[in-house]
């Protein structure tokens, strides 16, 4: 049997709109979607053969570029040997391997893994665990703490801790319990310590969930870390577990594999997702420390934690995670990562003082510059932005004034300047 090709000479962009609903999309305002044929390293192809450098790797994903062929190949491999399998049960290679592997990178302190399908669900279950390990302890800690501007997912327990959520409307009342604190400045780290060790005094917070260095969708806001060593030390010391979302910044794009690497105090849990499985199949992990995992291991069946994806540790996506592994360790990725940042440096030196740019910042690979122009989230300035660069050839995604660059790590110096003269020519635009 064979779905018969629809005969009219529709493009994708027409068909799409008849039974098809994006994300983030008011269906009434929007164009039409854009038809991606292929993709291949750092470039994307549209159904018209037109190339396109994927200037955020697709949301974070792809950093190894597009259909690596040496992922391809161990995930076909995997493929004809292994499908899928319930994991409860039943465990497999790929999983197994993964959690060798991907311990070994991880902070010293994470010990076990727990899987699921995407960034919002390993929140999910990050949250899930620092409330049921207060729980299974006996204690009654039922409000988590989270930064301003965060954002960690569109689940509803993801959507409770984000406060960027522009849109949370019809849901704000169902939320759980969550406070917000600033994340931390030179300035502000002082009084945002005091006024957080008088509130611990109640001890009813059980968790702090936080985008470590880097927020990504409050645009690629940074901080300093050591401000944030310094909130983690002391919410240790009132036993807040502290939960570290690096479902952006993990897997080398600050500089180092996770952005917890550059903070002295580690997470008890961390999450990941995006980058994990190198931008081919979804998967998640939640990573915690033996003494989290210690909270759930009871001869009460009760006590554990009874939470599941059907395709929780779908062996391709294990495998795809497993090359994605062996790619990032290796001598040429971490030079390419190296190339990027001293390339996006040299950028940075040069377009600071432009008289558009209010400000720039950089974290590894990843840089954006401010415009010192009012802009909306989504609105018509964002839209011009938005079409100059995919006139250019490059897909970059303006987030209100502020212009981003996250590329795989294998995109080349020419791709590079090719971002940069984009944004030059859109900086004498605005
Ligand atoms: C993208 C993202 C999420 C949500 O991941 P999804 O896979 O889109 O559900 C959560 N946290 C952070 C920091 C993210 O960047």
């Amino acid at each position: 049997m064979s779905f018969t090709e629809p005969k009219t000479l529709e493009s994708l962009s027409q068909r799409d709109k008849k039974h098809l609903w994006h994300p983030l999309t008011q269906h009434k305002l929007h164009p039409d979607m854009l038809a991606i044929a292929k993709a291949k390293g750092a470039l994307l192809y549209d159904e018209h053969g037109k190339e396109y450098i994927d200037g955020i790797a697709s949301w974070y994903t792809c950093m190894y570029g597009h259909c690596n062929d040496f992922i391809l190949n161990k995930v076909s491999e995997q493929m004809q040997r292994l499908d899928q399998v319930v994991f409860s049960g039943f465990t497999h290679e790929p999983a197994v391997r993964l959690s060798e592997e991907l311990i070994k990178i991880l902070p010293a302190n994470q010990e076990k893994l727990f899987f699921s399908d995407n960034g919002s669900t390993a929140v999910e279950i990050g949250i899930k665990m620092a409330l049921q390990y207060h729980y299974n302890k006996g204690e009654k800690r039922r409000t988590l703490l989270a930064f301003e501007n965060g954002f960690h997912g569109d689940t509803l327990g993801a959507m409770s801790v984000s406060s960027l959520s522009v849109y949370n409307g019809p849901f704000e009342d169902l939320f759980i319990d969550v406070e917000r604190i600033p994340v931390p400045t030179v300035e502000s780290i002082a009084d945002t310590l005091k006024t957080l060790d008088a509130r611990l005094q109640r001890n009813d917070i059980a968790g702090f969930i936080y985008e470590p260095l880097v927020q990504g969708a409050a645009a690629m806001k940074m901080h300093d870390a050591d401000g944030l060593d310094q909130i983690l030390k002391l919410l240790k010391q009132h036993k807040v577990l502290c939960v570290a979302d690096e479902v952006m910044t993990g897997f080398g794009k600050t500089g180092k594999n996770f952005a917890s690497d550059h903070i002295a105090t580690k997470p008890d849990i961390i999450c990941l997702s995006k980058a994990l499985t190198a931008g081919l199949l979804p998967m998640a992990i939640t990573s915690c420390t033996q003494e989290v995992y210690d909270a759930f291991y009871s001869n009460d069946m009760t006590k554990g934690l009874f939470h599941a994806h059907t395709y929780t540790a779908n062996p391709p996506a294990c495998s795809a995670a497993l090359a994605g592994l062996e790619l990032l360790r290796s001598e040429e990725m971490q030079t390419n990562i190296q190339r990027i940042i001293a390339s996006h440096r040299q950028f940075d030196d040069e377009v600071k003082d432009h008289p558009k740019v209010e400000s720039t910042r950089q974290c590894g690979v990843i840089f954006a510059l401010d415009l010192n122009v009012k802009m909306e989230r989504y609105g018509n300035l964002r839209d011009t932005l938005l079409n100059h660069f995919m006139d250019n050839g490059i897909f970059l995604r303006p987030l209100g004034n502020t212009i981003y660059i996250l590329a795989p790590y294998v995109t080349s110096d020419r791709q590079l300047q090719k971002i940069y003269d984009s944004i030059r020519s859109a900086l004498n635009m605005v």
